[in-house]
């Protein structure tokens, strides 16, 4: 579909799942950075690494649960099997 080599579909550095998410941004850095760099936070719906992404990449909106559970703690939710 996408030939672009700007538009690579997102995959994870520790798991190599697909499966993305917008993740929020957190700081000055992360909304006023990132975006000059055209850069965006991403977080692994399976390990729920969290890392950057360019702007073009598609990813799937945040999920709010997620973001609050490991915003927080990190416990054994990081390894649940999302089938
Ligand atoms: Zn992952």
């Amino acid at each position: 579909m996408s030939d672009s080599p700007l538009v690579s579909s997102y995959l994870c550095r520790d798991c190599g799942s697909e499966l993305g998410f917008r993740s929020r941004r957190r700081n000055f850095a992360e909304r006023y950075l990132l975006p000059l760099l055209l850069l965006k936070p991403v977080r692994c719906g399976e390990c729920f690494r969290r890392d950057y992404r360019l702007i073009f990449t598609p990813v799937r909106e945040r999920m709010p649960d997620l973001e609050k559970i490991t915003s927080g703690r990190q416990t054994d939710t990081s390894r649940r099997n999302v089938a």
